[in-house]
């Protein structure tokens, strides 16, 4: 998947960053980037149906379902650099559960997209929420992010913290604190 109009883009920051890039080591340095933002991107290109619903089956449970430390790696939206960490996802079925790791495929696909954290975390409790008709749904997303560790302010070590609670998850004050106990036990 060959991309010569991202390659031209590239090859010409390149030049405008005073680099050269016929030398050696940048000679391919476009081809790459290209290809490289094409994967992180590519979550623009899925679908619910390739994601999920292959996997819905109808189940009467109402035990907690949580599928925690799944790793993310997005792109803030603001400086096109990484941000990365972990996301927790639980859920209370109603009448479907989905298998376990097309949770993990929901997550994957908003977060290869340009982000901010809180729509990405919002974006996962939302595409649950609407694929599996749940009792409640709760997402949280710790993550570093680059935009704050190597430039600006230089924070090294903070961690941002993001959740979205629906359902019961919400309006339930035990539902929400059993899943956040959970989570957070290591
Ligand atoms: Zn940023």
């Amino acid at each position: 998947m060959n991309n010569p109009k991202i390659e031209k883009l590239v090859k010409d920051l390149l030049i405008e960053l005073g680099e050269d890039p016929k030398r050696e080591g940048l000679q391919k340095t476009p081809h790459r980037v290209a290809k490289m933002y094409t994967e992180l991107t590519k979550g623009y290109k899925t679908s619910r149906k390739a994601t999920i619903n292959g996997a819905l089956f109808s189940q009467n449970v109402d035990n907690m379902v949580i599928l925690k430390n799944i790793e993310l790696y997005s792109l803030c939206e603001h400086h096109l650099l990484p941000f990365f960490g972990k996301c927790h996802v639980g859920y209370i079925a109603k009448d479907k559960i989905v298998g376990i790791s097309k949770i993990a495929r929901v997550v994957e696909r908003f977060a290869r997209r340009l982000q901010v954290q809180e729509r990405l975390t919002q974006e996962i409790a939302a595409e649950l929420q609407d694929a599996l008709k749940p009792q409640g749904v709760g997402v949280v997303i710790e993550a570093q992010h680059l935009c704050m560790m190597m430039r600006g302010v230089e924070k090294q070590n903070s961690v941002m913290v993001t959740s979205a609670v629906l359902g019961n998850f919400r309006s339930d004050l035990a539902t929400r604190e059993e899943f956040l106990t959970i989570i957070n036990k290591h």
